[in-house]
């Protein structure tokens, strides 16, 4: 049993509590939270904040041998081009060296579960042995039509394999640009019956352009490599992909829907998610945006429609870390007015809402086992991040 305090403690589903203090059995399970009064011997106090472990809501692990490959700045078609010329250019070892090294570096800073996308098995005996929960999503894309059956089948392999080896795991659609409608349909209605899809919308203008208008930089890389591209719709990539769901399902859509980035979305868009799906969550990856657009979502109209926003670190392939505390001193940065409050409900109990683990992780209550971390280097004038601020697992 650990009785831990620090200036702060941030339950996330309350008000912070000042000189609060938390107690934890051995299995890492809450049993009592409260303000400390005077000097407690028995009391492990911390300079910062205490807060509950953090859910990673989206992640590639696979890809973390890329880390210091890619040039910045290139935007979506540029990030291809560098991904299709790197992939699997490094020697399997050292792949899955680099998988465990960011597992371990996550854990210890205090990620506690991760929604993490995968293309092949190389995760899975990582994944199996680490103290993070993980739901593997088998991402599957292939813009010929022809092909959609085997691609498929392939998916529901590796999902399979994942579920054998103790993972839990679904096969996910990528994103529009990369699939045909009838694999992008397919993909979602076999996530769909897991309970739990991560879809790649909205991720930028040149993807928004491509379905609009069907030119653009993004289209042209397409044509130019003799690839399919989606059909013209002049509607966004968010209503189309809701319209691909509705090709199987009845609205409000039943299931967990990650949408991932939101660079390009919009009030329409949101109006439609919150219509026709019954559990969109809406993921942020700032550092990634910055990295290859330069550019960051619209978040304000986000907070402004009460989305269920949560906080992912995509990969080191557009990623210098993989650090939720660093996603979230980006977003301070970047939007003074959004409390440190707010901050942590995305990077904490709404990435466990949408995996579905909301009733162990994602707060500090009795009875969860949500993982305890400490927060430190906070400006006490502002109650906000600073650049030094640094997380660090304690539980
Ligand atoms: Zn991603």
């Amino acid at each position: 049993m650990r009785k831990l305090s620090a200036n702060y403690l941030f339950p996330v589903n309350g008000e912070p509590v000042k000189n609060g203090y938390v107690v934890v059995d051995d299995s890492g399970t809450i049993t009592e939270i409260g303000a400390l009064e005077g000097e407690c011997a028995d009391t492990e106090f911390y300079n910062g904040i205490i807060a509950p472990g953090f859910v990673n809501a989206h992640c590639h692990s696979e890809l973390s041998y890329l880390k210091g490959q890619f040039r910045q700045a290139t935007g979506m078609s540029g990030f291809i081009n560098q991904i299709n010329e790197l992939r699997n250019v490094a020697p399997k070892e050292e792949r899955l060296e680099k998988i465990e090294q960011a597992f371990n570096d996550m854990y210890r800073e205090g990620v506690s579960a991760m929604a993490d996308i995968c293309n092949c098995d190389e995760s899975f005996g990582i994944k199996s042995k680490s103290p993070l929960y993980t739901v593997s999503f088998i991402e599957l894309f292939g813009t010929d039509p022809a092909e959609a059956e085997d691609i498929i089948e392939g998916g529901r392999k590796l999902r399979d394999l994942a579920k054998r080896m103790g993972l839990r795991a679904s096969v996910t659609p990528h994103a529009c640009y990369t699939m045909s409608p009838e694999l992008l349909e397919m993909a979602a209605e076999e996530g769909l019956k897991d309970g739990i899809i991560s879809y790649h919308s909205q991720e930028s203008f040149q993807e928004e352009e491509l379905l609009i208008k069907g030119t653009g930089e993004l289209a042209e890389n397409y044509k130019g490599r003799g690839l399919p591209t989606p059909p013209v719709t002049g509607k966004s990539a968010l209503p189309y992909f809701i319209e691909r769901l509705l090709s199987f399902a009845k609205a409000p859509v039943e299931g967990k829907i990650l949408l991932i980035h939101n660079i390009a979305t919009n009030q329409e868009s949101i109006d439609m998610a919150s219509e026709k799906l019954k559990e969109p969550y809406w993921v942020l990856c700032p550092l990634s945006n910055i990295f290859i657009h330069r550019e960051l979502p619209p978040i304000d109209l986000m907070i402004e429609n009460n989305l269920e926003i949560c906080i992912g670190t995509d990969s080191l392939s557009s990623n210098t870390v993989l650090s939720i505390i660093e996603e979230l001193k980006c977003l301070h940065k970047n939007f003074r007015h959004i409390t440190l409050q707010q901050l942590l409900t995305w990077a904490t109990i709404n990435g466990a809402k949408a995996i579905g683990k909301e009733e162990t992780l994602g707060s500090l209550e009795i009875g969860k086992k949500p993982g305890i971390v400490l927060i430190d280097n906070i400006d006490w004038n502002t109650f906000s991040l600073t650049e030094k601020s640094r997380s660090t697992r304690l539980i």
